[in-house]
């Protein structure tokens, strides 16, 4: 084992390499959703809802991820179309705690923070323009179609208000408590629920 590490200390030395540092000193990685984890553009999409079609439409409406189901088999084109609209991140708000999060994951040198968000193409560009408005560093964003493309290992966690994205994930899942994800029952052990970013820090930090 002494020779192994000797060894290693050897290689590091000959080369310093920032990737071998990080070898030595391993860090966890915490990826976290934006929609509805980091941003809550709910109230916007709302707004758009009742300004098309759906007047009486509320938070409390949103039950599940079928957006068809929610919005009562309406049609999904025209659904897609109000979700992807660029103004619903013109005034769209931060979940209270995320970037204080962000902020001391960042000054702890055990933990990467990343946002990762699989978006709507349309509005993509508004995503990353809200991040950045908001502190978000570009280097720490990742915008993913599939978030199983990412590479990460079962030491990396995953933040995110839908569990589908817990399915491939190797790592756990932490679900972060929102109205439409209540169906959804924690193991405990590979997912667990954290109903706010409080608690989210004082598990990590
Ligand atoms: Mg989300």
């Amino acid at each position: 084992m002494m020779a192994v590490e000797r060894v290693g200390v050897a290689v590091i030395d000959r080369f310093h390499h920032p990737y071998l540092d990080s070898l030595v000193l391993p860090q966890t990685r915490i990826y976290v959703d934006m929609d509805g984890v980091i941003v809550e553009p709910y109230p916007a999409v709302i707004r758009e809802l009742r300004a098309n079609g759906w007047p009486d439409f509320t938070i409390e409406d949103w039950t599940s991820w079928d957006i068809v189901d929610v919005l009562g088999g309406r049609s999904l084109d025209v659904a897609m179309a109000i979700l992807a609209t660029e103004r619903i991140y013109e005034d769209a708000t931060l979940v209270p705690g995320s970037i204080e999060a962000f902020a001391a994951f960042r000054a702890n040198p055990r933990i990467l923070p990343v946002v990762l968000t699989a978006p709507l193409w349309a509005n993509a560009t508004a995503k990353v323009e809200w991040l950045l408005r908001h502190d978000f560093l570009l280097k720490e964003i990742v915008l993913a179609a599939d978030k199983n493309l990412v590479a990460c290992d079962a030491g990396d966690y995953l933040i995110d208000d839908n569990p589908a994205h817990f399915k491939s994930w190797p790592g756990m899942g932490l679900l972060y408590d929102r109205p439409w994800n209540q169906n959804y029952e924690c193991d405990g052990v590979r997912t667990l629920r954290v109903f706010n970013w409080e608690e989210v820090c004082d598990a990590f930090l």
